[in-house]
């Protein structure tokens, strides 16, 4: 079901709005999918100033010192990602199951990190963000300071939990370089960047370090991600440890609340289901990630039958290997289809909001986006109708419309024009405004291969890397 237009009631809902205002930004002749309570949809404009929503219209009367044309296109607010990594080994490793993945490719090749690979990946990945329409998103990973400078400088709305790992030894970050980003976060404050805390998992840190994490995001009121209940061997290993569930195990340990956030949350009983909606706990769903690696499908509609929160996440390029959040829409869907057998699970329209309102409430960045409403930040995409794997839209008023169906199940981030985060433009007609594509492109190519020589992986990549050009 396609939101319900009502062009009438949005004639000017800005009501005392001063004819011929002036304002930062107008987005012209769009359709808006406000994604707001009522659901509304309207053709018209949208006046942003100093980062705000401050009007909504069918023909706004105010000026902007920027004017972007949209017609064609559909504005609807941006995507969060609720869980990604911040790297740059796409396509390196692959087929591989979980356990092997990890503990032989992945955490190894962690270790080899340095600053300016980070600040390679970071580019990167954030490059990727803002063209795919993601306005949003959270980090664990390495050198989370130098992956927060690109954040500055691409305008993305940002959150880093740096990823703490003791096991094995010199893969992660640490409780010190944790505390030292909150530090540096509070030092030169910036109304899009945030620091929480970000413990790897319950198999990779001791229960001391977990206790203690949690402690140190509560006194700084942060909040707290780490990835749970992903595969079964972390399901045995937890078990033999504590007798416990993860879910279980990790509420004995912290308490959990509704500042926690936890990635992937596969392996669940129907008491861990009631024990994280008891306790608020965030899920950021990663069904692409969790296929991918041969985990199972997470039981997302229960969860939110048991009224658990729930967002969606991409996982990092390692494991997904795209950020784009129209894949991991359909595959959300579909992946509930499947598991369930009903082809009711999870339709289009409860897909988009996890995508959008589950992913920004997971962020504890619901009060401010996540909804094209007045007073809210203006963390807008705008989406390319023209293609015809797009065709036929159908009209909203005669015929109930298909816009959010062909969102969720046929769009792709290549049909994300324009992004705009906080009211400032970051990418428009595809052009990023704020990323220097082709240094971007060049800086991975070589810390890549650096990265992969460090790491002692060269032989197993090289052949997958793009030859270089002398
Ligand atoms: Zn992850």
């Amino acid at each position: 079901m396609a939101g319900a237009r009502s062009e009438n009631a949005m004639a000017d809902v800005s009501g005392q709005a001063a004819r011929d205002q002036s304002v930062d930004l107008v987005l012209r002749g769009a359709t808006v999918l406000t994604m707001d309570g009522q659901n509304s949809c309207f053709d018209g404009d949208i006046a942003i100033n100093e980062g705000e929503i401050v009007a909504l219209g069918a023909s706004l009367p105010h000026r902007g010192a920027e004017e972007i044309a949209l017609a064609g296109q559909v504005v609807l607010p941006g995507f969060g990602n609720a869980h990604t990594h911040e790297c740059m080994e796409r396509g390196w490793f692959e087929d591989l199951g979980f356990t092997e993945w990890l503990n032989v490719y992945a955490q190894p090749k962690d270790r080899a990190y340095r600053p300016e690979h980070q600040h390679a990946a970071a580019g990167l990945t954030q490059l990727e963000l803002i063209r795919s329409g993601f306005t949003s998103f959270i980090d664990m990973f390495r050198f989370p300071e130098v992956a927060a400078g690109v954040a500055r400088a691409s305008g993305l709305r940002a959150t880093f939990a740096p990823q703490l790992v003791e096991t094995p030894v010199g893969v992660g970050e640490s409780l010190e370089s944790s505390l030292a980003l909150l530090e540096s976060v509070t030092r030169d404050p910036s109304p899009l960047i945030r620091a929480w805390l970000g413990p790897h998992g319950l198999y990779s840190c001791s229960e001391e370090t977990i206790q203690a994490t949690a402690r140190i995001a509560r006194d700084h009121n942060v909040g707290l991600h780490t990835h749970l209940a992903e595969s079964r061997d972390e399901v045995s290993i937890i078990a033999e440890r504590s007798g416990l569930t993860p879910t279980a195990y990790l509420d004995q340990l912290i308490g959990m609340g509704p500042d926690i956030l936890v990635a992937h949350a596969v392996e669940l009983t129907p008491a861990d289901i009631e024990l994280l909606a008891e306790r608020g706990v965030a899920v950021a769903h990663c069904p692409t990630s969790n296929l991918k690696l041969g985990n199972q499908i997470a039981p997302v509609s229960e969860l939110l039958a048991a009224g658990v929160r729930v967002g969606l996440g991409t996982d990092s390029m390692m494991s997904n290997n795209i950020l784009d959040p129209f894949a991991e829409m359909r595959m959300a869907a579909l992946s509930a289809k499947y598991r369930s057998g009903d082809p009711a699970a999870l339709p289009a329209q409860r897909v988009l909001e996890l995508a959008i309102h589950g992913s920004a409430d997971a962020l504890q960045l619901g009060g401010q986006v996540g909804s094209i409403e007045l007073g809210k930040r203006a963390d807008v995409i705008a989406v390319d109708l023209a293609s015809p794997h797009l065709w036929p839209l159908l009209d909203s008023a005669e015929y109930g419309g298909n816009l959010v169906e062909h969102l969720v199940y046929a769009a792709r981030a290549s049909d994300v024009t324009t992004t705009i985060v906080d009211g400032r433009v970051l990418m428009s007609e595809r052009r990023v405004r704020t990323l220097d594509e082709g240094e971007i492109r060049l800086e991975v190519a070589a810390m890549a291969r650096d990265l992969a020589r460090r790491a002692g992986v060269e032989s197993f990549v090289n052949q997958r890397l793009p030859k270089q050009r002398s």
